[in-house]
């Protein structure tokens, strides 16, 4: 197996204990992390690597965990740009109920390589757009990610509450509630692995609250639970959502999910903006995680999520970028700086530090995926999912906490990303594509579907 040696790098293993190294050393073996530690690697250990990084003037971190995001929404950027959601959502639609797996491959790659060059190894994607005819448009995001070589969690999404029923998606973008459940059923026993080293698991993921019958929801969460998978979907987004259930169903998106079996530490939900104490307490009971989405809720007005209460609660929190029509930079290292500012404007300046800020979108992000054991911390025996950051240059030369220039500054350049032992960004850009190629791609989609509009 090859032996991969990063050596004088400073080092956040963001494990239990928060360790650092200010020199330390990280060896890899095939897949997995086999030595940590503080110092340089021992003459002994350079003897037997096959590649030596030498990290000087680097950051090493675990890979960061996305946690929530629509990749087919790279094709729809720069639309209803000084929306609110349900607007946003109406003027999105027509063009969202026209994709195909061609489509939205071409276009996963995109926000699949803005996602990666930001130091990003693992990618949660919400896809609950499957318009007829449209082939196999899970099979095309599979696809995505494996040609670039990051880790995948796909959910296979719904949508079953059309206009006509009361719902905000116009009729011709639902499904019926029993295809949704056959097809979700369908897209686990096809693409879910659940073994350890796992690049592709699967979960189940109504939309959302208003988009999705209540039928759906509970017969959903019996289904994953059935199958072994997670559940997924948005929840507490705005404070719209928040009157569309109190009407509809008489009760707050929490009591609601909640009534149809959607707390459980198989759970995790996007958002969760418009929480009281008495759900963040709900929520960590029950194990139950949240995908910090700061930037996408700026976009949209939506409101800053109570982080700091959901972390002290001890709630799973990781962090999502959303899909791109609602956050165009797609970028998961910035969005950890959006958290430490947003958190900070919501509460106080203790509100998030950077180092919190890290942990959530590493550990916090494994552990809303139910990953923690494998990913999320630089541990021996856990996959080799590393980011390497480079801050020896004009953004971080000098700068007095290495942690800073990811919680406070500009996203450092990449040095590499490595995910499952292999290299998939070197010198910040892309190994396994050829990246003009790809924009031209995206480009090419992103014209063919405004044209179908
Ligand atoms: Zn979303």
């Amino acid at each position: 197996m090859t032996r991969l040696l990063i050596d004088g790098a400073f080092v956040a293993t963001v494990d239990a204990s928060d360790t650092e190294h200010a020199i330390g050393h990280v060896l890899v073996e095939g897949t997995r992390i086999v030595a940590v530690g503080g110092g340089r690697a021992s003459a002994e250990v350079h003897a037997t690597a096959d590649e030596v990084i030498d990290g000087t003037g680097m950051l090493v971190t675990p890979g960061l965990v996305n946690t929530h995001h629509h990749l087919y929404q790279w094709l729809t950027r720069g639309f209803a740009q000084d929306a609110i959601l349900f607007d946003w959502l109406v003027a999105l639609y027509p063009a969202w109920a026209r994709i195909d797996a061609d489509l939205v491959r071409d276009g996963a790659l995109g926000a699949m390589a803005v996602l990666a060059r930001s130091g990003c190894t693992t990618v949660g994607d919400h896809h609950y757009v499957f318009p007829r005819g449209g082939g196999d448009i899970l099979g095309g995001i599979i696809d995505a990610a494996t040609t670039l070589g990051v880790r995948l969690h796909a959910t296979r999404g719904s949508m079953d509450l059309g206009e006509s029923d009361g719902g905000l998606p116009p009729d011709f973008a639902v499904e019926t509630t029993a295809d949704a459940l056959a097809a979700s059923s369908d897209a686990v026993t096809r693409y879910h692995d659940p073994s350890f080293e796992s690049m592709v698991r699967v979960a189940i993921a109504p939309c959302s609250p208003f988009s999705v019958t209540s039928d759906l929801l509970r017969e959903a969460a019996t289904l994953a639970r059935s199958l072994g998978v997670r559940l997924h979907t948005h929840g507490a987004e705005t404070v719209e959502e928040e009157a569309f259930c109190r009407e509809r169903f008489g009760m707050s998106p929490t009591d609601y999910l909640e009534s149809l079996g959607w707390l459980g530490d198989d759970v995790w939900m996007a958002h969760c903006v418009h929480l009281g104490d008495a759900d963040i307490a709900r929520f960590a009971a029950s194990g139950t995680g949240v995908a910090h989405c700061p930037s996408s809720n700026a976009r949209l007005a939506a409101g800053i999520a109570p982080v700091r209460d959901m972390l002290r609660a001890g709630v799973p929190v990781g962090l999502g970028v959303d899909g791109a029509a609602s956050n165009e930079s797609g970028q998961l290292g910035t969005e950890i700086r959006n958290a430490v500012l947003a958190a900070r404007l919501r509460d106080d300046a203790g509100a998030l530090t950077g180092r919190q800020a890290l942990r959530v979108a590493t550990i916090g992000g494994a552990r809303a995926l139910g990953r923690e054991a494998e990913i999320g911390s630089l541990e021996v025996g856990k996959l080799a999912d590393l980011a390497l950051w480079r801050i020896d240059g004009v953004e971080h030369a000098g700068i007095a906490d290495p942690i800073a220039a990811l919680g406070l500054g500009a996203m450092p350049p990449l040095a590499r990303l490595i995910v499952n032992g292999r290299t998939v960004v070197e010198d910040g850009h892309l190994t396994g594509v050829d990246e003009r190629d790809v924009a031209r791609r995206v480009a090419t989609a992103s014209a063919a579907l405004a044209a179908r509009l």
